[in-house]
């Protein structure tokens, strides 16, 4: 894939700066003053160093939101109250969009077109979304006409909770988790991902400038073993939230069984697109296009795996590679540009084994398979379509998480059904199709927490989100966060 220079490159307005943590309100190192480096993904130089948390730093944030739960003022305020400081502190967010979107690509690589359009006012809207749900949300009640009672649920906030998250999305995912936290009246923990501190750390700045009380949402730095672990082991930690890999998911299972923690999990799916050949195919590859390659393919509910019906595959693969070769790879704050780069040397390393896997495993690259020429910096892929590999091949089972789709043909719905059902994740799937029946019956019959028909990413935060099988626990969204932030307690009224 050619690179062409254009002077169309974004004036940055922020700079990578060294991440400390932020405990009872204030920016702090590590008790044992150890610190990581943190690597720009697009020049792979060294542009900041980031607090590398232990049990130690864990320890006095734990205490900071425990102290901040049962003495501060968090915890005693109304929901209105704390809905209002919630609110400002999306305004804020509102307000810096383009200081936070330029943040995000700094730290993760991706285009900024993409965190202009998405991580940003994804994040401010999580805020303002959680600020205005938790103060209309209502709760249950039963009469009960046997026994002459009235039965109500009671909430309250389960108390601190851990937030271990990603790198793909990292302040829409913790805003999507730390929103609902907040607006419930938990405080907090976070440890964001080591390869991505940036974004989570700035953001405490606005928590402070809105007036949440010191205590309330604290961060630690670091990497799993160390901080996550001490999270996942922590007696004082109720709850944790946590957005990642299934393998570690069932890491953070094992450890946190000991104190009987609540456990939320938003993990790895392996998603299919489901192309029917009734469908105006034109239509289909703008947004297979999306579904595929948006944010390098770094979205849980990308569709790595496109079933297409047979009388239909030569074209749509056809359409596909011409629309796909039209991307451009490339500087993410150069507007000449669609994709810019993965977030880290691990992450490109992986992707780039698949390629080999791929090969070994008999497939033609119809596009990418390799760096783009003419960058020798930078964790830079192309955009890559695979055909070729029967339905089983690794790279048709296993989560590449980069821009990297496999093109299978199929001849019967049953067919389809039952490839997009052997997996052990099942988090999202994508149906195309203009016979009404066949979608809600195809929808119907996928095990995953999610079915887009016609379309893809497209949200209402007030529905379920969340995967079956080993793609997650529980759901997430609406009255679903709610109900994992807070206990019930049902109270009989006899009347
Ligand atoms: P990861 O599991 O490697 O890391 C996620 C976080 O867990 C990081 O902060 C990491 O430091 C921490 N961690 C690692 N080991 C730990 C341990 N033993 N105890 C506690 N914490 C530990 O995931 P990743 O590579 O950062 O993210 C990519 C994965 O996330 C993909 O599989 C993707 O599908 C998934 N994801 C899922 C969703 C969803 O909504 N289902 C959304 C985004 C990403």
């Amino acid at each position: 894939m050619a690179v062409e220079a254009k002077n169309t490159i974004v004036e940055p307005i922020v700079k990578a700066f060294d991440c400390l943590h932020f405990i009872d309100g204030k920016f702090v190192p590590s008790v044992d003053g150890k610190t990581f480096n943190n690597v720009n993904p697009v020049t792979e130089e060294v542009y900041g160093t980031v607090a590398e948390g232990s049990k130690a730093d864990i320890d006095l944030a734990v205490a900071a939101a425990k102290r901040a739960f049962e003495e501060g003022p968090w915890g005693k305020m109304s929901v209105q109250e704390r809905s209002k400081i919630i609110r400002k502190v999306g305004d804020i967010l509102e307000a810096r969009q383009e200081e936070i979107a330029q943040l995000e690509s700094l730290d993760t690589g991706k285009h900024l077109k993409f965190s202009r359009h998405v991580d940003a006012p994804r994040a401010a809207a999580n805020f303002h979304f959680f600020a205005d749900y938790m103060i209309s949300v209502g709760t249950e009640a039963f009469q009960d006409e046997v026994h002459g009672a009235i039965n109500y649920g009671y909430r309250r906030p389960i108390g601190v909770v851990g937030l271990i998250q990603p790198w793909n999305l990292p302040l829409f995912l913790l805003t999507w988790k730390l929103a609902p936290a907040l607006a419930a009246g938990c405080t907090v923990v976070i440890k964001p991902s080591e390869l991505t501190p940036m974004t989570a750390t700035k953001l405490m700045e606005i928590m402070k400038e809105a007036g949440v009380p010191d205590g309330v949402v604290n961060i630690v730095h670091g990497f799993g073993q160390g901080a996550g672990s001490a999270i996942n082991k922590h007696p004082d930690i109720a709850g944790i939230g946590f957005i990642g890999q299934v393998s570690t998911g069932a890491k953070i299972m094992e450890e946190a069984s000991k104190t009987l923690k609540k456990l939320s999990f938003e993990l790895g799916g392996k998603n299919p697109n489901i192309i029917f050949a009734d469908v105006d195919i034109d239509e289909v590859v703008e947004t297979t296009i999306k579904s595929s390659f948006t944010n390098q393919g770094e979205v849980c509910v990308c569709g790595e795996n496109i079933f297409v019906q047979r009388s239909i595959y030569d074209e749509f693969v056809e359409k596909l590679a011409a629309r796909t070769r039209q991307l451009k790879v490339g500087n993410p704050f150069d507007m000449a540009y669609d994709q810019g780069a993965l977030v880290a040397k691990v992450h490109y390393d992986k992707v780039m084994s698949y390629f080999k896997i791929a090969e070994e495993e008999g497939a033609t690259f119809v596009t990418g398979g390799k760096r783009p020429e003419g960058l020798d910096k930078g964790y830079f892929v192309e955009p890559t379509i695979i055909t070729g590999l029967e339905y089983g091949a690794r790279c048709t089972r296993e989560e590449i998480f980069g821009p990297v789709v496999s093109i299978i043909p199929f001849d019967t719905e049953e067919e389809v059904i039952a490839m997009a059902n052997d997996t052990r994740v099942g988090l999202s799937n994508t149906i195309w199709t203009n016979d009404i029946r066949r979608a809600h019956r195809v929808a119907q019959s996928i095990e995953s927490g999610l079915s887009y028909i016609n379309c893809w990413f497209v949200r209402d935060l007030r529905t379920p989100f969340g995967g079956t099988k080993d793609s997650g626990l529980g759901r997430v969204g609406g009255v679903h966060s709610w109900e994992f932030y807070t206990e019930i307690t049902n109270i009989c009224v006899k009347l």
